[in-house]
Formats: C-alpha cells, sequence, structure tokens
C-alpha cells in the first residue's frame, strides 16, 4: 500500500530536529532507519503529516566508552553494532541479538534508537536493555533527561517518550569482564520476529552463579524484565530443580497474545525454554 501524502525534513543537528519536533507537535514524528514507520504508515497505521529524519545528524551516530560504560548514538545500525570491535569485547549480547534482528538489508538502515524507541513488543533490543540495565538518553524541548529502560516501557507502543522527544543515545554498564551472556530466540523463519526470546547475563563465582539478570521478548505488551527468576538463580549452580523454579517465575509473568506465532500457553511455554537455552549457553561462557 501507499503511505498518506507527507512533509519531509531533515535538520543536521539535534537541536534543529527538536525544535522542528516542538513546532510540529503531533503533525511531526522522527524517522530513523524508517524499517517499522514506512511498513506502519504503507499500512495507514501511523500517518504523520511530517517526517523528521535523523539520518542527516552526525552527533547521533557511534559507539564510545564512557569510564565504566559504552554510550551508543540513537542512529547507530545494527549492522553497526555487528562491527564493532568494542562491543564484541566488551558486551559481546549485543552483537549475537543484533545478527537475529530481521535480515541484513533491514539491519544497514534499522537502527539502535528506533528500535528500542519504537515500543513494539515484538522488537529484540528492548529486552536486552532491560537485562543490561540501560540507560536512554532523551531530549526535548525542556532540556535533556535521562530514562532506565527498565522503566520506559509502557504498554505496546506506549513509552516514557513525551510527544516531541528525541532519544539521543544508549548508555550500557559495561558488565563485568568474565561474565557470561546469551540471547535464545526461537522464530518461525530467518527475519521473523520472536514467537519469545530470552536474554541472560550473568557472572559467576567458584561454580556458582554470582549475579544473573534475564530480559524476555514478544511474550507481553511491554518487553519484561524478570527480576524473580534471577533472583532465584543467584547462588545456584544452576542445577536443574533451581533452573525449573527460576523458569517457572519466569513463564508466571508473562502474558503474550495468542496470534500467527502460536497460542498464549504455547508462547509461554517457549519463554521458559528460550531461558533455559540461555542460562545453559551463558553459564558456558562465564569464567569464575
Ligand atoms: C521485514 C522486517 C523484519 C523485521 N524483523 C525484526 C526482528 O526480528 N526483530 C526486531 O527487533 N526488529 C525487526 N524489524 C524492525 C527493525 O528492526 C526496525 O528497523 C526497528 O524496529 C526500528 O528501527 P528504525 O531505525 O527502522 O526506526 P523507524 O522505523 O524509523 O522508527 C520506529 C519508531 O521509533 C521512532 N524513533 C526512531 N528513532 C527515534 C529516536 N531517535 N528518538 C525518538 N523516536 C524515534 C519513530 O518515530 C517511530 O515511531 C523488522 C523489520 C522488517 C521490515
Amino acid at each position: 500500500m501507499i503511505p498518506g501524502s507527507f512533509s519531509y525534513h531533515r535538520p543536521s543537528s539535534v537541536q534543529e530536529a527538536v525544535g522542528l519536533l516542538a513546532k510540529l507537535g503531533d503533525d511531526g514524528r522522527a524517522l530513523a532507519g524508517g524499517h517499522s514507520l514506512i511498513p506502519m504508515m504503507k499500512l495507514r497505521l501511523a500517518s504523520p503529516a511530517n517526517l523528521v529524519d535523523l539520518a542527516g545528524i552526525a552527533d547521533l551516530k557511534g559507539i564510545r566508552s564512557d569510564g565504566n560504560d559504552i554510550v551508543i548514538g540513537a542512529m547507530t545500525t545494527q549492522h553497526d553494532l555487528i562491527g564493532s570491535d568494542l562491543l564484541a569485547a566488551k558486551i559481546p549480547i549485543l552483537r549475537e541479538t543484533s545478527l537475529q534482528v530481521a535480515d541484513p538489508q533491514v539491519r544497514y538502515v534499522g537502527t539502535l534508537g528506533g528500535n528500542v524507541a519504537n515500543g513494539d513488543p515484538g522488537n529484540d533490543m528492548p529486552a536486552v536493555m532491560l537485562c543490561l540495565d540501560a540507560t536512554y538518553h532523551v531530549i526535548g524541548k525542556g532540556g535533556e533527561r535521562r530514562v532506565p529502560a527498565r522503566e520506559f516501557y509502557q504498554g505496546a507502543y506506549f513509552t516514557a517518550l513525551e510527544a516531541g522527544e528525541l532519544l539521543t543515545a544508549v548508555r550500557i554498564p559495561v558488565p563485568p569482564a568474565g561474565h557470561g551472556s546469551a540471547y535464545e530466540k526461537l522464530k518461525r523463519k530467518i527475519g521473523d520476529y520472536a514467537t519469545a526470546a530470552a536474554a541472560v547475563v550473568l557472572t559467576v563465582s567458584a561454580g556458582k552463579v554470582a549475579t544473573c539478570s534475564i530480559g524476555l521478548t514478544n511474550v507481553a505488551e511491554t518487553p519484561l524484565w524478570a527480576e524473580e527468576a534471577a533472583k532465584i538463580l543467584t547462588g545456584s549452580t544452576l542445577d536443574a530443580a533451581t533452573v525449573k523454579k527460576a523458569v517457572a517465575a519466569a513463564e508466571a509473568i508473562t502474558a503474550p497474545a495468542s496470534d500467527a506465532r502460536g497460542p498464549a500457553h504455547y508462547r509461554t511455554k517457549m519463554a521458559g525454554v528460550m531461558l533455559t537455552r540461555a542460562l545453559g549457553r551463558a553459564k558456558a561462557k562465564a569464567r569464575g
């Protein structure tokens, strides 16, 4: 289908973009890679009168270290994440997850900022950001603020972003050296959104789990941070009985829709299977 007509704006600075979005109000919408927004516009599920393209803003691109954090510009593409030596060394779950997002064509233009700001529970990056305890840098006409990813998602396509606000960057604390991580995603075919997926980051000390964090994708209206499940696993050797208890705790917080990817009960169970696999692989990679 063909989208409704719109005006196109291409600012060259964050300030210019924020000014435009403030002026346009509800009639304006940020455009990043366009791989969620344009399909929505073609289906007439979104009809913004103005698109504010962020592609010309150099400040929104790049991956850098800042103390113990890594800061990734909102317009950094999934392809850039996959190619980053810094991320491969410090936060390898980002490369692993990016490789499971869509297909190479989408990953060349789809951005991290668009993926996390979109609010679609099917996007893979938000659950990973909850797992990593990331913080989002947000700017609007009222100035800058920082929002923990764990407080950002409020419902399907509802986030803490106020009208006219831009996400400029994602800040991620680097997990301890020797940590293990994994992102396990069940999909019907290459390039599909998750039926269910689980992100795990853990550390091990003397054979026992010292710290653990878990995120779940596409099994509720928002990405989920499975805090109780992670607590159950902490201090354990990931023995079968404890994993079973933790999986039950994770499954208990899911509320997936029944859709073309399967009935709700199946998707909840698949979240448990993905979590079990991710835990096993993360522990195998951890040193300690
Ligand atoms: C065939 C296909 C398969 C896909 N499969 C997957 C998949 O398996 N997993 C997955 O995670 N995704 C998948 N996607 C979605 C893809 O990853 C998108 O690129 C991503 O969801 C949005 O990023 P974008 O840069 O394209 O954002 P856009 O589509 O440009 O924007 C998405 C939304 O975020 C807003 N936005 C964008 N950037 C900002 C910003 N900096 N500040 C504030 N608001 C902003 C826009 O206004 C819009 O509402 C798929 C897409 C396609 C077309």
